[in-house]
């Protein structure tokens, strides 16, 4: 019997909404915008090495931040290890226990067996790279010491159904993000093609590269395979979406709602962040009724037309229903469409906020703050100063203004985002 099955004259427990922290600014936005947990790497053992990472100073300093605000960081230690990956590793294990962080992620056994010997009262989460795709394996991690699974991407909801059934650790799922073309960690394109070990965190991405055909006894002659003129993207596939499967997902007693996307810019990280809390959030004020059939709850239109402005290569939802097929791909490009751009990131609150432009902008133009919550409060720009107090004409990224508008922007908040419909 599952956790939300055992209550079902009670609303089920709505799940943890775990977001990508690749920087100090990305962790802060996650929080702002409502994240339940956040997950973020070190400088060695964890994958995503482009993302930036934290060092240890600010990894104490953010775990620091996501506790003041009653959010966990869970730290991965995701790399597949060789003999020499595990000098410094005590010394690193010791040194995220010290920091009071809630978790460390991991998919190698021998970090896994060193982990427990180390910090055994430091929780340890599965990756996704372990491919956790059924009960047995789920039972044999948790067997393992593993106190959560972040279970497989090619999963259905039967089959996590099932798995719930079966098993009583934490269940983690990834909910929205970009998708890898193999089971995760299994892709060796980066190593051939690039020397670039994706199991290392610094996959180049060839999924995404546009292709052509070569018959093998005629070198040079390149087919093209073209979907239009810009190519044919052979292995691109299209970004993982769940929003609508959520009141499945919840009723189906899964712990934790996992967002991919630790190299994804703030806009991105905020704007998915925002509208997943925001899903949640309605999911928690439905009367029990609606429970009794959860694939009947619908949210309403806006949440979709939210996501979608963050900047997405379209949405499948992958393996979640039925097998994916051709339509799950995206052939005609490898970018991520986006039809919303950051304007400014607000840091210091005030009548006239300090905010850090991201896009150049003018005063006179229309742009809209996002509020937590789905609310959008659209504002237009009067004027512009510098922190020396000179009116500017126009504001570049990087530059810090205090930027003065009608209506004003609301006093208190730092760290929201402020955004615009692309030129
Ligand atoms: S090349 Fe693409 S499919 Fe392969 S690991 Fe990298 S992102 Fe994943």
């Amino acid at each position: 019997m599952t956790k939300n099955e055992s209550c079902k004259e009670l609303n089920p427990v709505i799940p943890e909404l775990l977001a990508p922290a690749g920087n100090y600014e990305k962790l802060v936005t996650a929080v702002h915008y409502g994240a339940n947990a956040v997950y973020l790497g070190g400088k060695k053992f964890s994958l995503r090495a482009k993302a930036g990472n934290f060092d240890n100073e600010m990894m104490r300093q953010g775990v620091q931040f996501a506790h003041e605000h009653g959010v966990k960081v869970y730290v991965t230690a995701n790399i597949f290890a060789h003999n020499k990956d595990f000098v410094g590793l005590d010394a690193y294990l010791t040194a995220l226990q010290t920091m009071d962080v809630d978790g460390i992620i991991i998919s190698d056994p021998g970090i896994l067996g060193y982990a427990r010997k180390i910090v055994p009262t430091l929780p340890i989460h599965l990756s996704t790279q372990a491919n956790v795709t059924n009960h047995a394996s789920a039972s044999f991690w948790l067997a393992q010491g593993a106190g959560r699974l972040n279970l497989a991407r090619e999963l259905s909801l039967q089959e996590i159904r099932e798995i719930r059934k079966k098993v009583s650790g934490e269940l983690e799922i990834f909910v929205h993000g970009a998708l890898c073309i193999s089971y995760s960690g299994r892709c060796m394109l980066s190593n051939y093609m690039t020397d670039r070990d994706a199991n290392q965190g610094s996959c180049s991405h060839p999924c995404r590269f546009s292709y052509t055909l070569l018959e093998e006894k005629r070198p040079g002659e390149y087919f093209p395979v073209e979907e239009d003129e810009r190519g044919t993207y052979i292995f691109n596939s299209k970004d993982l979406c769940l929003l609508d499967m959520l009141p499945q997902l919840v009723a189906a007693g899964v712990d934790s709602l996992k967002i991919e996307g630790r190299m994804k810019s703030i806009f991105y990280v905020g704007g998915v962040v925002r509208v997943y809390r925001a899903a949640l959030d309605f999911l928690t004020l439905l009367p029990k009724e609606a429970w009794e059939a959860p694939e009947a709850i619908r949210f309403p239109d806006e949440f979709m037309q939210e996501i979608m402005k963050t900047g997405t290569r379209g949405t499948t939802e992958n393996f979640i229903n039925e097998r994916p097929g051709s339509a799950e791909m995206i052939y005609a490009s490898s970018r991520a469409e986006q039809s919303y751009e950051p304007v400014a990131v607000i840091r210091e609150p005030g009548t006239e906020p300090l905010v850090e432009i991201r896009n150049q902008v003018v005063p006179g133009e229309h742009i809209e703050y996002m509020k937590q919550g789905l609310e959008l409060v659209p504002v237009k720009i009067i004027s512009m100063e510098n922190e020396a107090g000179t009116s500017l004409s126009k504001a570049n990224p990087g530059n810090r203004v205090h930027m003065r508008t009608d209506p004003p922007l609301p006093e208190g908040v730092s760290h929201g985002i402020l955004r615009r419909q692309k030129r």
